[in-house]
């Protein structure tokens, strides 16, 4: 089967701790990344087109990053970030338990302090607060790019984060266009982006 020049690697399904929805992404991407003719303009750089050729996207629905993304092409996480409402904590203390990152307080008059200098927006807080005094702030992806293994193995390097996934679609476009167009003969993806980040 002739090959479109990419591969879309992903998180496993219905995992509780998904911060956002990649199955929308996982759909159209591809037939958004067709008219840009990844595998022939490869073929050209390359001639023979490996499987290192190939370029690596891959989505993970939260920081945990299961599916590997920090060793791909293009590393696309979703994250969601805690806020604090009016709903007073009754400190039971579960969101401090449930932090890895120990980035939260809860102090003596009840006020919950949240390190944003530690939170990873993983947002397992706000999934066992039974109080609703954490809830859900901002979210959306962090794209990084540029992550590899092999004989200089990298991880991807953070670009910025997008909210939606039409944000994410034109992102991946625009870096592919740009590498297919401006990536020399026989230079990896990977290499390209290097000198960049
Ligand atoms: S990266 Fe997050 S959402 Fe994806 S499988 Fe792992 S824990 Fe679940
Ligand atoms: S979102 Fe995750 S890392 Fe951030 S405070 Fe909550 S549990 Fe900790
Ligand atoms: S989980 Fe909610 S109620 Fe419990 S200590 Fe944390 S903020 Fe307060």
């Amino acid at each position: 089967m002739k090959q479109p020049g990419f591969i879309i690697e992903h998180c496993r399904q219905n995992c509780p701790k998904a911060t956002r929805e990649w199955r929308e992404l996982l759909e159209e991407l591809p037939s958004n990344l067709a008219s840009l003719n990844i595998e022939e303009t490869l073929q050209k750089k390359f001639g023979q087109v490996n499987h290192h050729h190939l370029l690596k996207i891959c989505l993970a629905g939260c920081p945990n990053g299961c599916s590997r993304p920090d060793i791909k092409d293009f590393s696309i996480s979703g994250y969601v970030t805690p806020q604090t409402t009016d709903n007073p904590c009754i400190a039971c203390h579960a969101c401090v338990r449930s932090c890895l990152e120990n980035a939260i307080t809860i102090e003596k008059n009840g006020v919950v302090v949240i390190d944003k200098s530690k939170c990873l927006s993983c947002g397992n807080c706000l999934s066992v607060c039974p109080s609703g005094t954490l809830a859900a702030g901002e979210s959306g992806w962090n794209l990084r790019i540029g992550g590899r293994m092999g004989r200089h193995p990298r991880f991807a390097s953070f670009v910025k984060q997008a909210q939606t996934d039409e944000e994410v679609i034109s992102w991946v476009i625009e870096t592919i266009q740009d590498y297919l167009n401006n990536g020399g003969p026989q230079e990896r993806f990977t290499h390209f982006v290097e000198q960049k980040i």
